[in-house]
């Protein structure tokens, strides 16, 4: 589309020069198990899916000011712009394989570009998930990066497929972005400069939780991912089951950084409300809980029990065994 001219031609690298540039790898299309067929340069991607699976779809935008602060590194906005989306993909179980940009830039900054690209593609390659395509334009720092991926037929985890009477667990460790976050937008100070490093790396470079998404079909009853918070995600997979759940605050899993940088009551806070953690939230029934540890003990990556499914609707928790009305909520962009 070209009805405002300007928007796509200026000094610097022009607008097909940026692309080869900075988002286009030679043999990226050649390497033989990536699917594509044809890839960035003709007005489509073309990509072959493996037979017997169903294409898994998720598109996520973040923008300069609302997901990451101003001047945030290019490195880590590349990363993250591609992680919350295989993030996402994760979360059903798939396999993610290709991936489209969206960008819209300022102006044509080679060295923010560069590092940019160094996020977001290294984050690709780390997952064998190839850029096929995008669109790059002119105006307030925006991306959007949607995720193609498959999954074996009628396989993939769904949020609705939990049955009462199931464990819930969480993968990692809950509320270290949302103490990065603060202390990168300096909301938080932290006496020990590499606890603080530990929680910034956290919110910046998030770890998507892809292979332990995969491992996890079959053995979970139902999935999702935590972008927004436990106790804003957490009401979504259980209304989408039909079900109650429970969540035992005392068990939430918090990092050694976490419990020494925050004060008991802030390190809860978050771990119970903050977003930004791109864990797995999984129900699985009580008898196959062991298995699904020892897949993610595999993976070098803790699963904790925190709580369980049961009949009826809403979300309780309990603290030190007492019930606990939660003041937190999570992100909500409308709210
Ligand atoms: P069209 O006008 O047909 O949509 P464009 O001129 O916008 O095509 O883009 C040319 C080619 O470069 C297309 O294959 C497109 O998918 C790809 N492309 C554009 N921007 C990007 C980007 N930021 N990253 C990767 N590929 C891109
Ligand atoms: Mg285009």
């Amino acid at each position: 589309m070209t009805t405002a001219k300007s928007d796509k031609s200026d000094a610097g690298p022009g607008e097909f020069e940026l692309i080869r540039r900075f988002f286009m790898r030679p043999g990226a299309v050649s390497r033989g198990d990536s699917g594509v067929i044809l890839g960035i340069g003709d007005d489509a991607a073309l990509l072959a899916m493996p037979a017997h699976s169903e294409l898994a779809a998720t598109v996520d935008t973040i923008i300069e000011g609302r997901h990451f602060p101003t001047d945030t590194d290019a490195r880590s906005i590349g990363h993250r712009a591609l992680a919350v989306n295989l993030s996402d993909l994760a979360a059903m179980g798939a396999i993610p394989a290709w991936a489209t940009l969206a960008l819209t830039v300022p102006s044509a900054d080679s060295k923010w570009l560069q590092r940019f690209s160094d996020g977001l593609l290294g984050l690709a390659d780390a997952h064998g998930v190839t850029l096929v395509g995008g669109d790059t334009t002119r105006g307030p720092l925006t991306i959007s990066v949607q995720v193609l991926g498959h999954v074996p037929r009628g396989t993939a985890m769904r949020r609705s497929g939990a049955r009462a009477g199931d464990l819930l667990a969480v993968t990692g460790t809950l509320g270290d972005a949302g103490a990065g976050l603060a202390l990168v937008s300096a909301t938080c100070l932290a006496q020990d400069r590499a606890l603080a490093d530990q929680l910034i790396r956290r919110f910046e470079y998030p770890e998507p939780r892809v292979q332990f998404g995969q491992a996890a079909r079959g053995i979970a009853s139902a999935a999702m991912d935590l972008s927004d918070g436990l106790a804003g995600d957490l009401p979504k997979l259980a209304s989408a089951s039909g079900l109650a759940a429970h969540v035992d605050i005392d068990r939430l899993p918090m990092s050694p950084a976490l419990r020494s940088v925050a004060a008991p009551e802030q390190a809860r806070d978050w771990a119970m409300a903050a977003g930004d953690d791109y864990e797995l939230l999984v129900a699985v029934p009580q008898h196959r809980f062991a298995e699904l540890a020892s897949a993610a003990a595999r993976l070098d990556l803790r699963l904790t029990a925190i709580g369980e499914l049961r009949s009826g609707t809403d979300v309780t928790w309990t603290l030190n065994g007492r019930e606990f009305a939660i003041a937190v909520q999570g992100y909500d962009h409308f709210r």
